[in-house]
């Protein structure tokens, strides 16, 4: 018996998906290579963007003929979309030959829908109480080769005006330290070497514990574990992101110089109309204190263009923060409406707007990426081997400390090692390398 699982939206989501392949492996069904060839198929759905909502719309409908052809094949949608107030309905009514609809809060009953045919007929459970755990102790099947990801805790108690995930993720709830670290020794005994540590706000782990568990204790007792890995995590938020986090990562032998801090606008106008809770000078201040402990460091973010109210000046200190700031990367998108969110009831920005202004940011945040790009020539970096790099035959790929992903020509039989690279070749975000050594 085989399953396939479609995954969308962020690496929450793809760590979701690795916990539903745990659990259907543990049931004894393996992965498939497409639906045609499942016997299960899941979609893992994210309600964040409009885009990944539309897609996922798309696929599932999709798959009403193969059903019809199939009866047998059984068809599972999961995760926030089903999770939203009335998703699980309207899923339920505009593709009736859905067979399981779970909320985000109730995975957990995936294996025995899928066992059991009678309990699973038009079977919808999406519970809506917060505060329950997402399934801590499922089994999970890694699929992210080198890197493995683990939950340090769930929900967010932030409610930017933007955004739905609170209302589907319920408040923060932080595991423990002592879960935490049994699930990074399990990954590092199994040979992982990479680790990220995964949250809505993972800088605000251990406020709910109300026992002093900050997340910087969390970040300097898994850094001093033994052997060689690396540390990342994501996502932070600015407000929370402390000098004490940023003193234990620059103090760290493992913890990569790569912060992902999202700013999204650089207007203190729209950062208030967000619900960011803080100010562009507060965003400025962290950036230069985390320049001054790693002058190494790579800064990337989200950038948001087009949110209700955003004037033309508004912009125009968003390009101008981005240039103070030069990010190495920067997620940049347009904002789109989401129901049931205070600002998909503010007046909204023409799309044409909206157009021209993403199109001058990305070409700004391209020209900085490629300058930093040019910074690498000629240097050495220890890079971690993460796979091959399909577009260029005969190669592999991996990030440097500071996030940088570098191609190299070699082996597969270095997928999982340290190397040390020089790089001899920038084009825009990409640097391209040769080995001089090979390290663990
Ligand atoms: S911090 Fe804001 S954007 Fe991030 S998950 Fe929480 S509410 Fe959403």
């Amino acid at each position: 018996m085989k399953y396939f699982i479609t995954t969308y939206g962020c690496q929450m989501n793809v760590h979701e998906s690795e916990k539903i392949a745990g659990m259907l492996v543990d049931i004894g069904y393996e992965s498939a290579s497409s639906v045609e060839d499942a016997d299960v198929i899941v979609f893992n759905t994210c309600c964040i963007r409009d885009t990944a909502e539309k897609r996922a719309y798309g696929n599932i409908g999709a798959l009403k003929s193969l059903k019809r052809a199939n009866p047998d094949k059984i068809i599972a949608v999961v995760g926030c979309m089903t999770q939203q107030k009335g998703g699980a309905e309207a899923l339920s009514l505009k593709f009736p030959f859905v067979d399981i609809i779970l909320g985000t809060n109730s995975l957990d009953k995936l294996p025995i829908l899928v066992q059991d045919k009678r309990s699973r007929r038009a079977s919808i459970a999406v519970s809506e109480d917060p505060t329950v755990d997402l399934g801590l102790e499922l089994p999970i099947y890694r699929t992210s080769g080198t890197n493995a990801w683990i939950n340090i805790m769930y929900g967010c108690n932030n409610f930017c005006t933007y955004c739905i995930v609170p209302y589907v993720r319920g408040r923060e709830r932080s595991r423990s330290i002592s879960d935490v670290i049994r699930d990074v020794k399990q990954v590092l005994s199994e040979g992982y070497k990479e680790i990220t540590l995964l949250g809505q706000n993972v800088d605000s782990y251990g406020n709910d514990l109300k026992d002093g568990t900050s997340f910087a204790a969390l970040l300097k007792e898994i850094s001093s574990l033994p052997g060689k890995f690396r540390l990342r995590f994501m996502t932070s938020h600015p407000k929370d992101f402390s000098r004490e986090v940023v003193d234990v990562i620059a103090a760290s032998r493992n913890i990569c110089h790569n912060i992902h801090l999202p700013i999204q606008s650089g207007s203190n106008e729209i950062l208030r109309r967000m619900n960011r809770k803080y100010t562009v000078e507060q965003y400025l201040e962290i950036v230069d204190y985390i320049k001054e402990k790693m002058p190494d460091v790579g800064i990337t973010s989200d950038i948001m263009i087009g949110f209700p109210g955003e004037t033309e000046e508004d912009f125009l200190s968003t390009c101008d923060l981005v240039r103070k700031v030069r990010f190495s990367n920067a997620f940049t998108f347009v904002y789109s409406p989401r129901k049931g969110t205070p600002a998909a009831n503010m007046e909204q920005i023409p799309a044409d707007i909206k157009k021209s202004r993403i199109t001058r940011l990305v070409n700004l945040q391209n020209d900085i990426t490629k300058e930093l790009s040019d910074e690498y020539l000629g240097k050495v970096y220890e890079i971690l081997v993460e796979d091959v790099n399909p577009k260029y035959p005969g190669t592999v790929c991996g990030r440097t400390d500071s996030g940088r992903l570098v191609t190299i020509k070699g082996e597969t039989s270095l997928i999982g090692s340290f190397i040390d690279v020089k790089i001899t070749k920038s084009r825009s975000a990409s640097l391209f390398g040769e080995i001089l050594s090979k390290g663990e």
